[in-house]
């Protein structure tokens, strides 16, 4: 019998009304879902719709941006009609966030284990001398030998990597069901990256947490996702396991992407580059998002958008080329 679903996201349409005339479809139209324990890779460039998809999950989208349509099945809860207080409950308890520069998430003023101790009062409802022992216990989970004095300093006092390890502290304290990770290493340096992935893994084992991994670097899906949907122009152009996403890529744009990556098995002396960049999501063209850069563009294809169609059992493409 298949695992019931987490989450599921269907129709997700948000749009960022400019001005009168001018609308931005950061996302238009995303459907997947992701299953308790598994990790899921929203890949694509900047401007691809992936952070905003996130944003819109949490309902933390800001104006000018709405979500306009759709429906976020969290369980059996619909995300979308839940009132803020029901939302603020279930942000943090059961689906938690860590951002690319945890500086922005963290408190300047408070030290680590104010913010630590404070999340698991909130939401856990516990005894404070409970809740610091808590920290402390977690702070040891995530990697720091001196949990006790480092609960006692600022985040200033820590380095990018110790920040983002008492981020993820602060966004396990719950028992989240689901972690949002937006592009949690980019801002690390290469050794440090692998050791906060690493970390989420053991996380995700031991809580049987699942992960949304929002990133632009397909080395780092390879090595830790079990499912990938491919972003381009505000909607999913790919979806697959990652196995058959790098033995099997289909959409132009994956390919492209693929061909951008270093393979230490091949003599290569250039890497390949996709030409052009995103369009502005204010001005889609009427056909096929990726029409301008791909490599093997149709007439057909300039008409109209492409559907995403199963075309092989779970591997989902949006291209006319599979038609
Ligand atoms: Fe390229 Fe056409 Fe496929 Fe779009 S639909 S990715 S333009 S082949």
């Amino acid at each position: 019998m298949s695992q019931p679903e987490l989450l599921h996201v269907k129709g997700l349409r948000t749009y960022f009304y400019l001005d009168s005339k001018k609308v931005a479809k950061a996302v238009d139209g995303v459907d997947f879902t992701i299953k308790p324990g598994e990790t899921v890779a929203l890949v694509g460039e900047s401007g691809s719709g992936k952070s905003i998809t996130s944003l819109s999950i949490m309902k933390l989208v800001s104006k000018p941006g709405k979500i306009k349509e759709g429906s976020i099945l969290f369980g059996d809860k619909d995300l979308l009609n839940m009132s803020e207080k029901q939302m603020a409950r279930i942000r943090g308890n059961d689906i938690a966030m860590i951002f690319q520069e945890p500086m922005t998430a963290l408190n300047p003023v408070f030290t680590i284990g104010e913010q630590i101790v404070e999340t698991i009062v909130k939401h856990k409802k516990i005894h404070k001398k409970l809740a610091y022992e808590k920290a402390i216990e977690l702070l040891k989970i995530v990697g720091f030998p001196r949990a006790e004095e480092t609960m006692k300093e600022y985040p200033h006092q820590l380095s990018g990597g110790m920040r983002q390890r008492a981020m993820i502290a602060i966004a396990i304290s719950c028992d989240p069901k689901l972690l949002i990770a937006d592009e949690p290493t980019t801002a690390l340096d290469v050794t440090i990256q692998a050791q906060i992935l690493d970390l989420l893994n053991e996380m995700k084992r031991k809580f049987n947490m699942a992960i949304l991994l929002i990133t632009h670097d397909l080395g780092v899906v390879a090595e830790y996702a079990d499912q990938v949907f491919v972003m381009y122009g505000g909607q999913i152009v790919e979806k697959t396991s990652v196995e058959e996403l790098f033995e099997n890529p289909k959409h132009p744009y994956t390919t492209g992407l693929l061909e951008s990556l270093p393979d230490i098995d091949k003599d290569v002396t250039r890497l390949g580059a996709i030409k052009g960049s995103v369009p502005p999501s204010y001005s889609f063209p009427e056909g096929c998002r990726f029409y301008d850069r791909c490599p093997h563009a149709m007439d057909t294809c300039k008409e109209q958008n492409p559907e995403l169609i199963e075309h092989e059992t779970d591997h989902f493409v949006r291209c006319y080329l599979y038609d």
